[in-house]
């Protein structure tokens, strides 16, 4: 009996005529449909003379005749697997975690105006290195370099791959072959295996560790400084802070020691902030005026922190430094690509007109939006919800809560926020979470202390309905 259905398998030829097919081969091609229609077929072939108990029992039990049943069987997983090859891997997702720099879902979102400006240059050709005064070859700084310049005070700049490519890019191109010193409460890891040792290490450079982790006197530098000094490197520890009975020398102090004994002094900033944020309620942070400001040769920091910009990394500061940068050999193979050199443009373009900024750059909007404003969309929400089937399993509540900045910046700040919280059966809240992520477009929530929690401080008012939809579409599956 199963060998006898293998002469009921449609023939491809009358599968891809099949009108929901054409759709799928009208996006992807024929070629690539006809493999798949194959791949299946060969699949169910194989079951079915490998006499699979579950086919032959289906085809068996069904009312439907045989060769009917077998291009259904056929067509849905075709189609599954269609949907795959359709969708995008790396897509949009709902952030209702409240955490603006989510490290894992991308850190800063870029603003729509910056996205309206890029495509007129990318999709066409551009001066990316071409200068239209010369006629001649130009450099891929020279369109970013004047506008760091406005904003910082900086003599000079260059923009490179990412901050942990700077950060590497200045030991290489300065301090080869010397030692570097810096604290011992300053031996920062990052993430994603940065470490301020291992860097250095693979830069040329050698480390020179001074103080303890907790205490660094302005003698511990002195002391250290030798023939083979090159440079004194302050790093911000972005993602932790040392409290209690400690020590630190300033930056101002340390670029003293510097100049007094003529070796370099760099600070990698890790997020670079333009504004001072403690107007906002916002603990204050050291803008990159500031350190330029207080004497520090050259500063780094990144595009896509607290700037709020494409993925990039920039320093800024003594132009005969930034010069020897540019000509060192490592340049090219960290350097920026043209959408995001023309994404940074733009986002520091906004930046000139600081109430702009506020309004345009999604993550300085995020992290100073009225605690007014992220209630209404909790009430919005909540209110949403409790017209909809979630009230039947669950309690919805709105609660206050606290939001983190993220990305390894202000590690300590507590960002007050409102919150629409579920709560009821812990396994389908668990489920809850997980099918959430399945929907188009994913939502991520957290699922904390029996509750699940979505933060409105990264849900945007247009996001709302689709979250409720989202949930919907969780409940009637099950
Ligand atoms: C984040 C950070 C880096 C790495 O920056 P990326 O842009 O992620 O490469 C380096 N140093 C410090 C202090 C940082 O905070």
């Amino acid at each position: 009996m199963p060998k006898s259905l293998l002469r009921n398998l449609a023939p491809v030829h009358e599968m891809i005529d099949d009108e929901e097919i054409q759709k799928y081969v009208r996006e992807l091609g024929k070629e690539l449909v006809t493999n798949l229609i194959r791949e299946v077929q060969d699949k169910l072939r194989n079951d079915i003379l490998e006499e699979k108990a579950n086919i032959i029992s289906f085809i068996k039990e069904s009312k439907e005749d045989s060769d009917v049943q077998m291009y259904r069987l056929i067509k849905d997983e075709l189609l599954e697997r269609l949907d795959k090859k359709v969708e995008s891997n790396f897509q949009q997702v709902i952030n209702g975690t409240g955490t603006v720099l989510h490290t894992n879902l991308g850190r800063a979102p870029l603003s729509s105006e910056v996205m309206e400006k890029l495509s007129d240059t990318v999709t066409n050709y551009s001066n990316l290195e071409f200068d239209l005064d010369s006629g001649r070859r130009g450099s891929r700084y020279s369109h970013i370099e004047s506008i760091i310049k406005d904003l910082t005070g900086a003599e000079s700049a260059i923009v490179v791959n990412n901050n942990a490519a700077a950060v590497m890019l200045t030991l290489s191109a300065l301090a080869n072959d010397k030692e570097v010193i810096i604290s011992r409460g300053e031996l920062v890891e990052i993430g994603g295996s940065f470490r301020i040792p291992d860097v250095m290490k693979q830069s040329g450079a050698h480390l020179v560790e001074v103080g303890t982790t907790n205490k660094t006197h302005y003698s511990d530098y002195e002391n250290a400084i030798t023939d083979e000094t090159g440079m004194l490197l302050k790093v911000h520890t972005s993602n932790y802070e040392i409290v209690g009975f400690t020590e630190g020398v300033s930056r101002e102090e340390l670029v003293q020691i510097g100049h007094d004994n003529g070796v370099y002094v760099v600070e990698d900033l890790g997020s670079g902030l333009l504004f001072d944020l403690s107007k906002y309620g916002l603990q204050y942070e050291p803008t990159i005026n500031d350190v330029l400001k207080s004497g520090v040769d050259l500063v780094t920091f990144s595009g896509d922190k607290l700037l709020g910009g494409p993925q990039a990394g920039i320093i800024a500061g003594k132009k005969e430094l930034v010069d020897k940068i540019k000509s060192n050999q490592l340049t090219r193979a960290l350097r920026i690509d043209k959408l995001s050199l023309k994404a940074l443009e733009e986002t520091f373009r906004i930046y000139l007109n600081p109430e702009k900024a506020f309004k345009q750059i999604p993550v300085l909007y995020l992290l100073t939006q009225s605690l007014n404003d992220i209630e209404k969309r909790g009430k919005e929400l909540k209110s949403k919800l409790e017209s909809s089937v979630i009230k039947n399993s669950f309690h919805i509540c709105l609660e206050k809560n606290v939001s983190r900045v993220g990305g390894g910046a202000m590690p300590t700040q507590d960002l007050e926020t409102w919150t629409v919280v579920l709560k009821g059966d812990n396994s389908k809240l668990y489920d809850l979470w997980n099918s959430l992520r399945e929907k188009n477009p994913p939502v991520i929530s957290r699922l904390q202390n029996e509750k699940l929690i979505f933060d409105l401080r990264t849900i945007k008012e247009q996001e709302l309905d689709t979250v409720v939809e989202n949930l919907e579409a969780c409940m009637t599956r099950e």
